[in-house]
């Protein structure tokens, strides 16, 4: 791989799709990395400087993600070089529609599109009408048959990940202490989820710091205060600590649901959860995740655990509602999160490394 220049391999890319706007002087990418699958799936995102390269690295996560999820989808994204910032609601709406435009030969045998940075249920909202097929994307509004984020797929996944890797470190989850790393969408339900199985969340945090109490934090509360004051840190009955401090508490589970590379060179001795369930994406470099395997510490990486949202854009791609969708998500992430740590116990490997293999083995491309 040259400079800018995307690099071919045995997964992709398939196709390479460039079109231009006279009238914005305005660069749209499709990169469709791998359709041996189904049509590629992933996102779209507005932003001054995406580039074909971002976009066909984003494509290839797509192609994995997918493969592991066992969701009949294979990997695909999409960038407009446009910065909504600067410009009025009624021409980024004009934008919208052009790209859909163009890309309707494609949609939906090719690609299947989905939001991304600057572009939510809105947006997709515009993109379907002008395509005229509201299976040409995901993430759609529930009026036009979207299953919204709010319902907490990615989290509801996140626990189920967790749950079964308490099993497997033979930790019982009745009590089982739990931090877990933003109080997002992804935290906030991975939090919910596991404190009604009966697990006990001692921290959580957000970007202004990290609220412990070792009795165990209460849902309900902890929502509240975030909701009222804008921060985890004003819970009442909590201490407050510096937002780095939850990744070296005395847990079983920590869940980093935030921000990329949180485990780092320095903090890495540090650790001392015995599970480690990985919410945000690239929360561990490989290298650590390998160190921390080595002292035995079970992790379930992001490609497995945080793989609800995906699964739940197939339900709704089915025009499913949202009890099959949860459905589907359980089942789905049991089935790769067992995978992936048998056979991570069994060839003694990194789960990552694991989970690269069974994904390349359903992609049936061999050796990469
Ligand atoms: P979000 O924007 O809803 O929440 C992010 C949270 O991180 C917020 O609570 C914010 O306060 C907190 N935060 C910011 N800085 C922090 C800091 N220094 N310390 C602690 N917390 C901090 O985002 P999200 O959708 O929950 O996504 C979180 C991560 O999960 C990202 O890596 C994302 O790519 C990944 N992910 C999300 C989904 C999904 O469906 N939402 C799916 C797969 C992966």
């Amino acid at each position: 791989m040259q400079n800018n220049q995307i690099g071919g391999d045995k997964i992709g890319p398939r196709y390479v799709i460039k079109v231009y706007n006279s009238k914005y002087n305005v660069w749209g990418f499709t990169v469709i990395d791998n359709t041996n699958r189904g049509p590629g799936k992933g996102g779209i995102r507005m932003t001054p400087t995406v580039s074909e390269l971002e976009v066909s690295r984003l494509a290839r996560a797509m192609t994995i993600k997918n493969a592991l999820a066992d969701v009949p989808f294979g990997g695909g994204k999409s960038g407009i070089n446009f910065d909504p910032k600067t410009h009025s609601e009624a021409e980024k709406k004009e934008i919208m529609e052009w790209f859909a435009r163009e890309l309707k030969p494609i949609l939906t045998e090719y690609y299947i599109a989905a939001p991304d940075i600057n572009v939510t249920e809105k947006e997709v909202a515009w993109f379907v009408e002008a395509v005229g097929d509201r299976k040409s994307a995901t993430g759609k509004p529930a009026a036009l048959g979207g299953l919204p984020h709010e319902l907490g797929s990615t989290g509801y996944g996140v626990a189920k990940a967790t749950k079964l890797a308490l099993i497997e470190a033979g930790i019982n989850i009745k009590g089982a202490t739990v931090a877990v790393e933003g109080f997002g969408n992804v935290g906030q339900f991975a939090f919910k989820f596991l404190a009604e199985g009966g697990a006990k969340v001692v921290a959580t945090s957000d970007s202004k710091g990290t609220i412990y109490s070792a009795k165990g934090l209460d849902y309900n509360e902890v929502l509240k205060t975030k909701q009222e004051t804008g921060s985890v840190v004003n819970y009442q009955g909590g201490e407050k600590k510096p937002n780095e401090a939850i990744f070296e508490l005395d847990v079983d589970v920590l869940i980093p649901a935030a921000l990329p590379d949180v485990i780092t060179a320095k903090n890495v001795k540090n650790v001392k959860a015995r599970v480690i369930v990985e919410g945000a994406n690239i929360p561990i470099a490989p290298e650590l995740e390998a160190e921390l395997h080595q002292r035995g510490v079970l992790i379930v990486p992001d490609v497995v655990a945080n793989a609800g949202g995906v699964i739940s854009s197939y339900a709704e791609h089915m025009g499913w509602d949202e009890k099959k969708m949860f459905e589907l998500v359980k089942e789905k992430i049991s089935a790769s999160t067992l995978a992936v740590l048998a056979r991570s116990k069994q060839e003694k490997k990194p789960p990552r490394d694991v989970a690269m293999a069974i994904a390349l083995e359903r992609l049936g491309t061999g050796e990469n």
